[in-house]
């Protein structure tokens, strides 16, 4: 790989400002000025601050070791086994410290920070790593050109305030291009999670890919199944919880991506084209992208509920046309449908469970008699399965008179409340044709028609 002459932007001609950079951020890089170090910032967050964007987070790189880093700061420790990097912590915000890294020579996945890193215990003992550190760690030019992409591998030089541009990120980020720096086919191989990035970063600043950074990934695509599933997850999370989920889904299913995520939710697609599936996700991720811009919390739990819930229906369904009662077929079906995404992409049981609440109750909100739909008022994930009800009857596959009537319920006080129960049982309050069905089935059997 080449490495051009870095163009230097001056602190004049750039609009980068001091005030915008957290004052954490600020006091790790003139720590590390002030001790005789490189100290930079770089990536995401110097590219966001060129697009007059707020950062998500700061990140620093420096000539100094992990080891000399960590001496600077009482409040830092060192994390990862391959690569070795500091975190300083002041309460609840971290500052990342980098090292400049070498150009990797034999890796086939090169995860920058993930969790799965970052699970390495601290390394207290300064002189047992150093000798493998010499191939790890390189000059600032080396760390700029195994980046990503060219608009992510921007500096902002804490000495001078300068910007540093080592592989003309900054014409691409005035056009609005996304481009690989290198090969894009060699660096997919080297890490397909790249691909994803790729459309993540196209989606989130509304970048175009240039076209030999698009051209080989459909058929790349495919290297995905070789990336764990616990870095998909977390690639999942960065994809869909970001603020531009529907845009990232389009883009994915574009490029042939996202039949790799979420096989049977491809299929289910595929099958029924202008039905409610071709919505459903859709209209989950928008709901998500405006929480999001709202600040509302999401959960994983939701955002894979909806993603993988039309499977499962396609499931339930078969178990029912086979004489099965509506729970068992419902367990079923979720069973098998996690069973088959788990080995694309973990979804912790923290997740898991809650998700499988969520579909589980959709057939009990139908069923609102006596204490019925006080007691599931009462029950934690209630709100979360209202919330997947409302979607479900946005898609036409749920009865929009249903959600009304637990909206309506929610909002009523206690003697509201018991009057529209009643109603609901009474004959053609749309509780009868429930409640034989229920006597007649003391399995509870749900109707998802
Ligand atoms: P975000 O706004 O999502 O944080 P980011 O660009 O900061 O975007 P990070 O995942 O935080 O993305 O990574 C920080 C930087 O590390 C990137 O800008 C890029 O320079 C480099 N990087 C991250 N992942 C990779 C990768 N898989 N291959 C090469 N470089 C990477
Ligand atoms: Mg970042």
């Amino acid at each position: 790989m080449t490495i051009n002459n870095p163009v230097i932007i001056p602190r004049a001609q750039h609009i980068i400002t001091r005030t915008q950079i957290s004052e954490n951020a600020l006091k790790v890089l003139n720590r590390l000025k002030e001790a005789g170090y490189a100290s930079l910032l770089v990536g995401g967050c110097v590219r966001d601050l060129m697009l007059g964007r707020e950062p998500k987070d700061f990140d620093v790189v420096t000539n100094a070791r992990p080891e000399q880093i960590r001496k600077l700061f009482h409040n830092a420790r060192i994390i990862g086994r391959r690569f070795r990097l500091v975190h300083v912590r002041f309460g609840w915000d971290i500052i990342e410290v980098a090292t400049f890294r070498a150009i990797p020579r034999d890796i086939t996945e090169e995860p920058p920070s993930t969790e799965e890193e970052t699970e390495g215990e601290d390394v207290e003992d300064d002189s047992t790593t150093d000798a493998p550190d010499h191939n790890i760690f390189g000059s600032q030019e080396e760390d700029a050109v195994r980046r990503d992409f060219t608009v992510n591998a921007l500096y902002y030089d804490i000495h001078d305030f300068s910007v540093i541009d080592y592989a003309d990120g900054v014409p691409d980020l005035k056009a609005g291009i996304l481009r690989v720096i290198g090969d894009p086919a060699t660096r997919y191989r080297e890490d397909p999670v790249r691909m994803l990035r790729a459309v993540r970063f196209a989606a989130k600043l509304g970048f175009n890919l240039e076209e030999k950074t698009a051209a080989p990934i459909r058929d790349l695509a495919p290297l995905l199944a070789t990336v764990s599933p616990a870095r998909m997850f977390e690639e999942v999370l960065k994809l869909f919880h970001g603020g531009y989920a529907l845009e990232t889904y389009e883009l994915l299913r574009h490029y042939g991506l996202f039949q790799y995520l979420f096989p049977q939710t491809e299929k289910s697609l595929e099958h029924e084209e202008g039905g409610f599936p071709v919505t459903l996700v859709p209209r989950a991720l928008a709901n998500t992208d405006a929480r999001v811009s709202a600040d509302k919390p999401v959960t994983p739990a939701f955002l894979f509920a909806a993603l993988l819930w039309e499977p499962v229906r396609e499931q339930m369904g078969e178990h029912i046309a086979r004489g099965m009662n509506g729970h068992d077929a419902m367990f079923r079906a979720a069973e098998h449908v996690l069973r088959e995404q788990l080995r694309h992409v973990t979804i912790p049981k923290r997740f898991s469970v809650p998700m499988r609440e969520i579909w589980s109750m959709q057939s009990r909100l139908e069923r609102r008699a006596g204490q019925q739909a006080f007691r599931l008022l009462e029950i934690k994930r209630f709100r979360a399965a209202y919330d997947f009800l409302l979607l479900r009857a946005e898609t036409g596959e749920a009865e929009q008179s249903l959600a009304d009537w637990w909206t309506r319920f929610q909002s009523a006080d206690e003697n509201e409340r018991r009057v529209m129960v009643a109603e609901f049982a009474a004959p053609g309050g749309g509780g009868k044709r429930r409640r034989r069905r229920r006597r007649s089935s003391p399995a509870q059997a749900p109707r998802h028609e």
